[in-house]
């Protein structure tokens, strides 16, 4: 495993890195989603751009338990992040990519792996988690179906008669 991407070893030719971590590994992860012992499956692509430029392109897929914000209950997010990250030296080399690239000024020589792809998926994790039906009118739906003397139609029918 890779604990820290290292500049000075991207080359122009890519290197390929691929590795399943748990969502455990990640701590800042552990305090939003509850499914800690769940895959992380991460494909990173190195490569130096212009001779220059340290480029990852990459792909991390993951399934992310949140907490409902109607219900607290628990609904589960397919995430499926591709990005593309320059690490400039400066913002004139930012001309040397495409649009596409997510570009960050940086002069540090290397970045902890994990917390790379930490801030990856954070940046692609919804703000608000939703069941992606009406979970809170379901439940009390299901509620009234269960607990017939709670609806109110039915004490209305038994006023009519
Ligand atoms: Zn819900």
């Amino acid at each position: 495993m890779v604990e820290r991407i290292e500049f000075c070893k991207f080359t122009s030719k890519p290197y390929l890195f691929l590795h399943t971590y748990k969502i455990k590994d990640f701590d800042r992860i552990t305090d939003i989603v509850c499914n800690f012992e769940d895959p992380v499956y991460v494909e990173l692509n190195f490569s130096l751009k212009e001779n220059k430029i340290p480029c990852i392109k990459g792909n991390i897929k993951l399934n992310a338990s949140l907490t409902c914000q109607n219900c607290l209950g628990e609904v589960n997010n397919k995430l499926n992040i591709n990005f593309k990250t320059g690490f400039l030296q400066n913002e004139q080399e930012g001309g040397y990519l495409d649009s596409d690239y997510e570009k960050i000024i940086f002069h540090k020589k290397s970045i902890s792996t994990i917390e790379f792809i930490t801030d990856e998926i954070l940046m692609s994790m919804p703000m608000f988690a939703k069941h992606s039906y009406k979970c809170y009118q379901y439940q009390n739906d299901d509620y009234i179906a269960k607990n017939p003397t709670k609806n109110p139609f039915a004490i209305l029918k038994s006023i009519k008669n």
